[in-house]
């Protein structure tokens, strides 16, 4: 019975196509560059870090996708980029 559900797990996950994010994208929130794509059943929302990490326990409830490319801001900026509580 095991064997049946691998592949089609797998097969599911690959499915999943997204658009990388750019500098075009803007957060909803303040208009910063966008680094996380949220995909709701009715549309999508673009977040900054800062954003994202904070509006993160309410749109993970309801998302049907979540890209997060945080980690390009850290490559672009240094590690301590977004990292500013205020
Ligand atoms: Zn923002």
């Amino acid at each position: 019975m095991e064997r049946g559900i691998g592949w089609l797990y797998g097969s599911v996950t690959t499915t999943t196509t997204t658009t990388p994010l750019t500098a075009a994208d803007r957060c909803d929130r303040c208009g910063a560059q966008a680094y996380v794509r949220v995909v709701l059943p009715v549309g999508e929302l673009l977040f900054c870090a800062h954003h994202a990490r904070e509006h993160a326990p309410k749109f993970t409830a309801v998302a049907e996708h979540v890209q997060d490319e945080t980690d390009r801001l850290l490559a672009e900026h240094g590690a301590g980029a977004g990292a500013a509580s205020s």
